[in-house]
């Protein structure tokens, strides 16, 4: 069956060769369907006349009428320009040509009426637009009829210099509409349809190029971007519900005596409900027959490590071995240390295994690990090497997801078991809930987005350099107090050389300023073994200053250091400050966290350093961030499909996406195989997805 949409573009009137061309070449436009996508990525508003004195800020694009009262060439040289004055009963605006002079000059013509269309800027206190749009208009006749919303498109240099504009493309695209706008098939089912009080698909389709006001364009785009996000989540979802098969069968954990026992008995403390929803979710997928491949995300601090240990304790009483692997020696140092106690408790054997560990205890671990005496195993990628055998690996827990890659995740699942070992990836780097169920379509997601009861949240300040003198001063209170202070220099690729001498003068600086503590220096060019060696004195207080750069974002849990401060806070990211923040408020004290940055900040900078201030959850974080920059520098998107959305933001649509997600997770649990009457539309569009990416696909290569 031939498809009206797949007509070569060149056939629609109006086009031809050489625009057909530039269309292929310049916007990957082949076929009617490809034109119909091109959406405008704004509209302008030609709805309405403004007043000049009604022309007060420079938020938006204005069209208005008046007379051009003067046209000349000011400035020389580089400040060049054409200025002219357009006038109205309310006043005056002036208008400016930094390029294209000579022809404008001769083309306007002063004492005529024009309508004017263009932006406002202001300079100083004064508003003028550059580069106006100028339509000549006879005062006499009937005031012109307004645009309406003009769609503006993208188009490209090559296409402009061929004169082949946003207008042309909207003159195209209009004709292409008409001709096919009774062939656009619908392509969600009635009753989503009703119940979301969504417009067809045709016509958001044509209010998205055409609409008739703001309110027909917002209609427009719910109704594409609700479409795109269904299908999207369709698509994750179902490629879950298809790892339930054979080949992903895992361990079943169904007993549970000693996990019992820790918790009624042992516990140290009470969970937090959000620690113990993950337990549940945590259990349920590992009683259930199936590998489990879980993201947990929680804070710095919200108690991630015990929800491991009880994991493992589930583990233990099927007869499995559990290992934890770290990034670091000494994190992994850290984690051993953390969980010893609780399995000394249970009687449980537990070991360390790094690439430092001695050859007697090396080789007593790996007997241990093979006949199954050795329960729990904490280690570094000591751990992935092949001699490290297991009698049955049950459950892999990976801390600090970030910093290992997917094939270090796989080595880990060859090790010897019964089954696939469950895996359980834990971060303190959140990522909003939305992103997190996309991006990771191979993972399940459990958040702990609650702390312990009882912490003091860390107060953080913004600080101008020339503050420093007295946020030295405060530092010094603290440290009187006893207490501890990081102090952090940014570390920037580009300029290595000199930010290291930032970090060296600062330390020096530090060190004058404090003649009577010790101050400790960590950077990235020591030695691994040096670093760990002076974060270590740091960690026994035998320094009380700690001088750094970002290296220390992953470190000693030091709970004795209560203040922060970072240096050109401004260079940094909100994911990066954030983590750096969570180095204090880990003690019972108060903690403090001071952003030092320069007088003027960028609109981004500033928005960053307030949210630091503003807040402490990782999670609004995450999503302020997710706002400024999008999701295309977030770990895993790549892959996700997320970059490829046309209509919707994942910044901005979380709400909807959460919404529709929920809808694809009914259709499925009813549905899996899509084989109700009703679905079937559903089922077509998503074959049609499927070519439509192969397509692509094949045109880039
Ligand atoms: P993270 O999630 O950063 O790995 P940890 O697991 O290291 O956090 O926990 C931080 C501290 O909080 C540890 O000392 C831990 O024993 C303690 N902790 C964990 N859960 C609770 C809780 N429910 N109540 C009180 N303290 C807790
Ligand atoms: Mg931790």
């Amino acid at each position: 069956m031939k498809n009206i949409f797949d007509t070569k573009i060149e056939y629609l009137k109006g086009v031809g060769a050489m625009r057909a061309e530039l269309l292929n070449k310049e916007l990957g436009v082949y076929t009617f369907g490809d034109l119909l996508e091109q959406y405008p990525f704004r509209h302008e508003d030609r709805t309405r006349f403004y007043k000049i004195n009604e022309v007060i800020d420079d938020s938006a694009y204005v069209q208005i009428i008046g007379r051009l009262t003067n046209l000349q060439s000011v400035g020389d040289g580089r400040s060049k320009r054409l200025a002219g004055f357009i006038s109205d009963e309310t006043g005056e605006l002036e208008l400016v040509w930094f390029k294209g002079a000579k022809w404008i000059e001769k083309k306007l013509k002063v004492g005529a009426w024009y309508v004017v269309y263009g932006k406002p800027q202001r300079y100083g206190y004064k508003l003028s637009i550059a580069h106006p749009e100028m339509e000549e208009y006879d005062p006499s006749a009937p005031k012109p009829k307004t645009g309406g919303l003009q769609p503006v498109y993208h188009t490209t240099d090559k296409m402009k210099n061929k004169g082949m504009d946003s207008r042309n493309l909207a003159k195209i695209t209009r004709t292409l509409l008409e001709k096919v706008y009774h062939d656009i098939s619908e392509t969600l089912p009635n009753y989503l349809i009703e119940e979301n009080q969504l417009i067809s698909k045709g016509l958001a389709v044509a209010w998205t190029h055409f609409p008739k006001d703001l309110n027909t364009l917002e209609q427009a785009k719910k109704r594409l971007k609700f479409e795109e996000l269904f299908f999207l989540q369709l698509k994750i979802i179902a490629s879950k519900v298809g790892k339930k098969t054979d080949k992903f069968r895992g361990q079943v954990f169904g007993q549970i005596p000693t996990f019992n026992i820790f918790y009624k008995e042992h516990l140290p403390f009470d969970l937090t409900d959000a620690q113990k929803r993950v337990v549940r979710e945590i259990y349920n997928d590992m009683k259930s027959g199936f590998q489990m491949n879980r993201l947990l995300q929680g804070d710095v601090g919200s108690g991630k490590t015990i929800v491991a240990f009880m994991c493992m304790l589930m583990a233990l009483d099927n007869d499995a071995q559990s290992a934890l692997m770290a990034p670091t020696e000494i994190l992994s140092q850290q984690h051993y240390n953390g969980l010893k106690p609780f399995a000394d408790a249970m009687g449980v054997t537990i070991e360390l295994l790094t690439g430092s560990s001695k050859t007697k205890d090396r080789r007593r671990i790996d007997e241990t690990l093979r006949d199954g005496s050795l329960k729990i195993i904490v280690g570094t990628h000591a751990l992935i090497e092949d001699k490290v055998d297991f009698y049955n690996l049950g459950l892999c827990v990976i801390d600090e997801q970030h910093r290992f890659g997917v094939a270090q995740r796989a080595a880990l699942w060859k090790k010897k078991s019964k089954a696939k070992p469950h895996m359980l990836v834990m971060t303190a780097t959140p990522i909003p809930r939305t992103l997190a169920m996309t991006v990771y379509g191979d993972l399940e997601v459990s958040i702990i987005d609650q702390l312990p009861a009882g912490r003091k949240p860390i107060i953080t300040w913004h600080k101008f350099d020339k503050g420093r003198l007295r946020v030295f001063g405060f530092i010094r209170e603290q440290v009187e107090l006893g207490r501890q202070a990081y102090i952090v220099y940014p570390l920037i690729e580009e300029s290595e050389t000199l930010d290291y001498k930032n970090l060296e003068e600062g330390y020096e600086a530090v060190s004058r300023a404090f003649p009577d503590y010790k101050v400790s220096i960590v950077h990235g060019r020591m030695k691994p073994a040096d670093k760990d060696a002076e974060m270590q004195r740091f960690a026994d207080n035998k320094t009380q200053i700690m001088v750094a750069t970002t290296v220390i974002e992953v470190g000693v849990n030091v709970p004795n250091a209560s203040i922060m401060v970072i240096e050109n806070a401004e260079k940094f990211g909100l994911a990066q400050l954030h983590q750096l923040r969570g180095r204090v408020g880990r003690g019972a004290e108060q903690s403090y966290c001071v952003l030092m940055t320069k007088d003027k900040l960028s609109k981004d900078g500033k928005v960053r350093i307030q949210t630091m201030v503003d807040t402490t959850d990782g999670f609004k974080i995450a999503d302020a961030d997710l706002k400024l920059r999008g999701p295309g520098d977030i770990e895993g998107t790549q892959q996700s499909g997320v970059l490829d959305l046309r209509h919707a933001d994942i910044g901005h649509d979380a709400a909807l996406l959460q919404y529709v997600r929920g809808l694809a997770e009914k259709i499925l649990d009813e549905d899996p195989d899509l084989t109700k009457e009703e679905h079937q539309i559903i089922k077509h569009q998503q074959s049609l997805l499927v070519k439509k990416s192969v397509t692509n696909w094949s045109r880039i290569s």
